[in-house]
């Protein structure tokens, strides 16, 4: 079964500078009959057994392999690789990795970054916190992906070392139009300068919310607004005729949605609601 799975990749973009800053590693099952299924479709079925544990393993095979390639070809990004809560509560997670990048020495652990879901790392706080440590110091990159789904207190992120957090999509996509959601990225934007974490909106679908992330202060993304996951083959091309949109910089501000009175005045949501 294995033969059908492959890794797609999603550009993860400085919207600033224009700089590819990495790229997520996205599962893909090639099913004989119904073709491309994406992981919220079958993943939940190897997530309450030890298959999650080996599908994991060739996940993160796989994307090392996919780091020496791009290495090779001149590109240095860092890759993102999704951890399932039931592998990382292996006890052997840690050494599993160290004997991986072993294998993989034109993939050096700077070059990784581990994305652990923030509702996973709520569940058994203090087992995480240790690998997170120990993964740090062997300078792989630690995320916390979908953050703000679960119940993000400060208290908690004191205790969690991550590196970067991964603003959940459902807040970017909604945050044009809905001002709660606004609010909310620009909540987590203020606690991740608060603890110097860095900070990545994820489900930019377009222009005009690359155009409000960036008045908000957050200048990195993620998102279809940028491109869709694709196949390793197709990644060096779209990188070499990648260029910034310039309406990230320009949006008119009258079209940015809710976010216009943010963007017209170029101040936060809650500098405004103290005018
Ligand atoms: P995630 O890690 O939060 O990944 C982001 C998901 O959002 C991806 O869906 C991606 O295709 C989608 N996405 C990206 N940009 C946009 C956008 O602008 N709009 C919208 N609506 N969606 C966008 P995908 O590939 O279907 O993956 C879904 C989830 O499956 C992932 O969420 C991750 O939690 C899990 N997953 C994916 N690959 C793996 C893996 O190798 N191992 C494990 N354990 N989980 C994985
Ligand atoms: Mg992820
Ligand atoms: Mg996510």
């Amino acid at each position: 079964m294995q033969k059908e799975f492959c890794l797609y990749y999603q550009p993860k973009v400085n919207l600033k500078s224009g700089n590819i800053i990495g790229m997520e590693a996205l599962l893909r099952w090639r099913h004989p009959e119904q073709g491309l299924r994406e992981p919220l479709d079958f993943l939940h079925l190897a997530e309450d057994s030890n298959l999650i544990v080996d599908v994991g393993n060739w996940v993160l095979d796989e994307a090392m392999s996919q780091i020496s390639k791009w290495h090779e070809a001149g590109f240095d990004w860092r890759v993102s690789v999704n951890i399932a809560a039931r592998q990382l509560q292996r006890h052997d997670f840690v050494s599993n990795i160290q004997a991986l990048l072993a294998r993989h020495p034109g993939a050096p652990a700077y070059r990784l970054e581990l994305e652990i879901l923030e509702s996973t790392a709520l569940e058994d706080m203090d087992h995480v916190r240790s690998i997170i440590l120990a993964c740090q110091e062997m300078g792989i990159t630690i995320s916390l992906d979908d953050f703000g789904s679960g119940y993000s207190s400060l208290a908690y992120l004191r205790h969690l070392p991550v590196n970067n957090l991964k603003i959940d999509q459902s807040f970017v996509r909604d945050m044009l139009d809905d001002e709660e959601d606004c609010a909310l990225v620009e909540g987590i934007l203020q606690m991740a300068r608060i603890f110097k974490r860095d900070v990545i909106a994820e489900g930019m679908e377009t222009a005009a919310h690359g155009a409000l992330l960036l008045k908000l202060g957050c200048d990195s993304a993620q998102g279809y607004g940028i491109a869709r996951p694709m196949p390793a083959e197709n990644v060096l091309d779209w990188a070499v005729q990648f260029k910034p949109d310039p309406a990230w910089q320009d949006y008119p501000a009258a079209l940015i949605g809710w976010g216009r009175a943010t963007a017209e005045s170029g101040k936060t949501q809650s500098e405004l609601s103290l005018d």
